[in-house]
C-alpha cells in the first residue's frame, strides 16, 4: 500500500540511463540591496551553476554565509534571481508568475532546523494541513496523514500536540508533513542542526528510508561535514556564494581540491593532524614528520613500508585513522622518519609516484 501511494513517477531517461535533473542551475546570480544607502550590493549567490538529477541525495556544505540558505529559497521560489536561470522538475521558474510557481512548489517538500510545526495543532492536523491546503478529500487526508504517521514511526502520537514531542520526533512529523502530498524533491535546511548526535542519525537514517524508498530526491544543506559524510551521494561545498568543489562525496572527502573544502574535512576526516598536533607530534619524536594518504585499499600502504625499508629509514607510526564512506575507505598515516635526509629525499619522491605524500613538518 505504501509502495503503492509513492511509487516514484516513471520519469522519461531513466530507463534508458540518461540523467535526467530534477534541478538545473546555470549561471545563478542573488544579490540583495545594500543595507546601507548607497552601499554596494550584497551578492549572495555569485554564479552558480547546478545539475541535481533525480535520486539524488545531494549535499550543499559551507560555512555560515556562504549562500546555501539562499539556494534553497531560489529553488523553491521564495526567492527570485537576479539573473540566470533556474529549471526545477522542467519548469524554468526565474520569471514564473507566484500563481504558476505554487504548483512548482506543490512537488517541493522542506523541513527546518527549528521544525517550523504548528504547535496549536496536532501532529495528525500538521500533517494533514498541506494536504487541506492542496483540497484533498478529507477521506484521503485522514488516510494519507495514517500512512505518513507510520512511516515515520510515529502512529502513537497522532493526538499529541509538538510540545509533548522530543527534537527528533518533532522532525520526524516535519518530514511527514513535508512527503504528505508525495513532492519529489525534499529540501532540508539544516534539518538535523538543532538534535543531539543519536537523535541526528535517527533522522538521517529516515531520511536515507525517503530517499531509497519513496524515490524522492533531496537536497541538503548544512554545515555538519558528519551529515554529509553519512547521507550525502553528491557534495556541493559553497564559500562566498559560489560553488567551489563538487562531486562524489567520497571523492571530496578524501581528496579535497579547495583550501576551503580542505578545511571543512579535516575537521570531520580522521588521521590529518591539525597544526597543534603536529607541533606536539615535532616536540614528541625525532625526525621528520610525513603523512601518507591513502585510498580505497589499494596495494600502496605496504609499498610505502617496504620502500621506506628498503632504503634503509626508520619508521615509526605516530598518527593516523581510516575512514568509511559508504563503504569505501582512505586513511592517513603520519610517520616520524630517521635516517640520511638524501635517502629520505629519494624514498619520498619513489613514494610520491605511487600514493600522496605531505611532508607536515622537518
Ligand atoms: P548560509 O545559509 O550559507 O548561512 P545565506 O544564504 O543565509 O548563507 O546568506 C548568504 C549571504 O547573503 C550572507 O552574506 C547574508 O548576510 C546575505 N543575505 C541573505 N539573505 C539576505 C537578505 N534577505 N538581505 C540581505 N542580505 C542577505
Amino acid at each position: 500500500m505504501l509502495r503503492r501511494l509513492f511509487a516514484p513517477r516513471p520519469v522519461e531517461g531513466i530507463e534508458r540511463g540518461i540523467p535526467v535533473s530534477i534541478v538545473s542551475m546555470t549561471d545563478v546570480v542573488k544579490s540583495y540591496p545594500s543595507a546601507q544607502k548607497g552601499g554596494a550590493p550584497v551578492v549572495a549567490i555569485d554564479g552558480v551553476t547546478l545539475e541535481v538529477e533525480r535520486g539524488d541525495v545531494y549535499g550543499i556544505i559551507g560555512y555560515s554565509g556562504a549562500g546555501k540558505s539562499t539556494l534553497v529559497r531560489l529553488v523553491n521560489g521564495l526567492e527570485k534571481a537576479t539573473s540566470g536561470s533556474i529549471v526545477v522538475n522542467g519548469t524554468e521558474i526565474t520569471s514564473l508568475p507566484e500563481r504558476s510557481m505554487r504548483a512548482v512548489r506543490g512537488d517541493i517538500g522542506m523541513i527546518f532546523q527549528q521544525f517550523n510545526l504548528f504547535n496549536s495543532k496536532t501532529v495528525a492536523r500538521n500533517v494533514a494541513y498541506p494536504l487541506e491546503v492542496a483540497g484533498r478529500s478529507s477521506a484521503e487526508v485522514t488516510a494519507r496523514v495514517a500512512e505518513m504517521l507510520a512511516f515515520v514511526g510515529l502512529s502513537d502520537k497522532a493526538k499529541n500536540y509538538p510540545d509533548q514531542l522530543s527534537g527528533g520526533q518533532k522532525q520526524r512529523v516535519g518530514i511527514a508533513r513535508a512527503l504528505a502530498t508525495s513532492p519529489s524533491l525534499l529540501l532540508a535546511d539544516e534539518a538535523t542542526s538543532a538534535l543531539d548526535p543519536e537523535t541526528t542519525s535517527e533522522v538521517l537514517s529516515l531520511l536515507a528510508r525517503v530517499n531509497r524508498e519513496l524515490g524522492v530526491t533531496i537536497i541538503l544543506i548544512t554545515h555538519e561535514m558528519d551529515v554529509i559524510r553519512s547521507l550525502a551521494t553528491k557534495v556541493a561545498v559553497m564559500d562566498g556564494g559560489r560553488i567551489v568543489e563538487r562531486g562524489d562525496v567520497f571523492d571530496v572527502f578524501s581528496q579535497p581540491e579547495n583550501a576551503a573544502s580542505a578545511r571543512f574535512v579535516s575537521t570531520v576526516v580522521q588521521g590529518i593532524p591539525s597544526p597543534v598536533e603536529v607541533a606536539t607530534l615535532k616536540a614528541r619524536h625525532e625526525g621528520r614528520i610525513v603523512t601518507f594518504s591513502f585510498r580505497d585499499g589499494n596495494a600502496s600502504q605496504a609499498q610505502v613500508f617496504l620502500d621506506l625499508a628498503a632504503a634503509g629509514i626508520r619508521f615509526e607510526l605516530v598518527y593516523g585513522g581510516i575512514n568509511d564512506i559508504r563503504g569505501r575507505a582512505f586513511g592517513h598515516l603520519t610517520l616520524a622518519l630517521t635516517g640520511d635526509d638524501a635517502a629520505i629525499d629519494s624514498v619520498l619522491a619513489r613514494i610520491a609516484t605511487h600514493s600522496e605524500v605531505t611532508e607536515v613538518s622537518r
